[in-house]
């Protein structure tokens, strides 16, 4: 690490930090077409340190031809599951190979912790892996029928697939989406996010370097109003994979009716803990800080609301409290910062509005603003609130920051009712050592992923997804290969076919 000046440490840099980063189309680095650029900001000193271009449908146009043109006369479609899965496991070589670099820059570009964009950077390499395999594992349905007949399912590729990712642990999402729509033979148009355009510059040199051939990735940066939108409503792109808010889900949504696109959405979340009296209560303590103050709880499977019951609530909040005054906040580019810096000013202003808002709705119990010694950059301090109604803003509204709202419950049923009591249900977490509660409760809360006794540790086979405003499908597993490929039936008749005999009979 080099020398971090002042308790920020901004003026941190990593090595050979580029200047400027452009588009990737049909293996080409390239600027836009008109040559507009944006402004990349540090976290930490909230200066310009980065101009990425700027793309506007023209330049997704230029993508998606070369997307089109590598799916229609390129090798990759065609290629057998287990050649693609051979290249891609290249890839995951190459980007655990570089984790540390990429870890560094990652965290420098949005104030992720390193020591959490490290393990961000191993996941990426390990969604690679994972789905590399799975293409290959897949067996093909094959079906006999009554009547020598067999029907089998041909899988197909779609074609060119718009991949269009959040700024919270961007390397990683973006792998997430990369993984399977490459493994299924589609190619594809990538937008990363504009607060956070670093990390996926580096996909170019890792694609090619694998074998990838030019034209299955390509890369547009831009603003979400400009390039994401040409990428939504481009008639090429029959299929848009994307993860970001609720609210550009639904624009995204009605831009993509008119061509009917397959979708797939992962959105935001509000996601409850639940802790029963008969919990263990150290161990609750100990997962639900982590739940929402890891990732600077920028985390869309974030625990941002803890219901609590009442008769171990006051000793909860109390050492709740004590504890999340002791998560250390500091530079990203530090091994033992906890809380890094939000990853842009105009995310920090909405984060603080809300905590200002939380003195009114609740009762503050730790943190509040920025902590002590932090006078410049996107630092906030893990803040908590306790007390906190039901019909409060903090407790229905994302935040996507180190907040979390404390809510006393007394009856399983009113616990339900607090945990449905939101637009969202993309997480539950549960805490309790009765087993029949736990399931029960698991079975009637409206959340796509629950977890008992337990933090966010999950096999990649399980399904990713939410139910009501936080998402749209799952992904993981099958299910991801499910969405990037058609599933054409074939239906065939060995030996003598029994024909139909509509028009045969004797006119009688
Ligand atoms: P965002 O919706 O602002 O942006 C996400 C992406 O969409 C960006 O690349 C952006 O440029 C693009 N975009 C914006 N407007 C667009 C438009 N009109 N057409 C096409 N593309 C457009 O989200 P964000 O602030 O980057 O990310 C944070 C959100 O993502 C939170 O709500 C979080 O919960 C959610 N999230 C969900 C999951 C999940 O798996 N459910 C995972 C991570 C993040």
């Amino acid at each position: 690490m080099t020398d971090p000046t002042g308790p920020t440490g901004a003026g941190h840099r990593p090595a050979d930090l580029p200047e400027r980063i452009q588009h990737y189309i049909d293996g080409e680095l390239v600027d836009s077409l008109d040559g507009a650029t944006f402004e990349v900001l540090d976290p930490v000193s909230n200066e310009t340190y980065l101009h990425a271009a700027a793309g506007t449908q023209a330049d997704v146009d230029r993508a998606v031809a070369a997307a089109r043109r590598a799916f229609t006369e390129g090798p990759w479609p065609g290629m057998l599951p287990r050649e693609r899965s051979r290249i891609l496991h290249r890839v995951a070589d190459i980007v655990e190979s570089r984790d540390a670099r990429l870890a560094e820059l990652e965290s420098f570009d949005s104030g992720l912790p390193i020591t959490q964009a490290l393990g961000q950077a191993r996941r990426a390499a390990e969604n690679f892996r994972f789905f590399a395999d799975l293409v290959v594992a897949q067996a093909d349905d094959t079906y006999k029928v009554p009547g020598r007949q067999v029907n089998y399912v041909n899988r197909k590729p779609i074609g060119v697939a718009g991949l269009i990712t959040p700024w919270n642990t961007p390397f990683m999402l973006e792998s997430w989406k990369l993984g399977p729509a490459l493994a299924t033979g589609n190619t594809v148009v990538l937008k990363p996010a504009e607060f956070t355009p670093l990390s996926a510059s580096l996909w170019a040199g890792i694609f090619e370097e694998a074998g990838v051939p030019p034209g299955v990735f390509n890369l547009v940066n831009g603003l979400g109003e400009e390039a994401g939108d040409a990428l939504v409503k481009h008639p090429d792109v029959p299929l848009i994979s994307f993860t970001g808010e609720s609210s550009t889900g639904q624009l995204i949504f009605a831009n993509a009716a008119p061509h009917l696109k397959g979708l797939s959405m992962e959105l935001g979340g509000k996601s409850p803990a639940v802790v029963f009296a008969d919990a263990d209560l150290d161990a609750a303590i100990d997962a639900t800080i982590f739940g929402v103050f890891s990732l600077n709880g920028e985390r869309c499977t974030a625990g941002s609301r803890i219901l609590v019951q009442r008769e171990v609530y006051d000793e909860f909040v109390e050492r709740y409290a004590a504890q999340a005054q002791r998560v250390v906040v500091g530079h990203p580019h530090d091994e033992r910062t906890e809380v890094g810096a939000l990853v842009h000013p105009e995310h920090f202003d909405k984060v603080m509005g809300y905590i200002e808002l939380g003195r009114s709705e609740g009762r503050l119990v730790a943190g509040g603003g920025r902590p002590e010694g932090f006078e410049t950059g996107n630092f906030v301090a893990p803040t908590v609130f306790a007390d906190v109604p039901r019909d409060a803003r903090i407790f229905q509204e994302e935040i996507f920051g180190p907040v979390v709202a404390i809510t006393p419950f007394d009856t399983e049923a009113e616990a339900l009712e607090l945990a449905n009591g939101v637009r969202y249900g993309l997480a539950a977490y549960i805490w309790t050592n009765d087993l029949r509660r736990a399931h029960t409760f698991a079975q009637s809360v409206e959340a796509g992923m629950v977890w008992l006794n337990s933090n966010n540790v999950r096999d990649l086979r399980t399904p990713f997804g939410g139910v009501k405003a936080s998402g749209l499908g799952h992904e993981g597993g099958y299910r991801s290969i499910d969405f990037y490929t058609d599933q054409q039936a074939v239906h065939i008749t060995l030996g003598a076919a029994h024909h139909p005999t509509f028009g045969k009979q004797d006119p009688a």
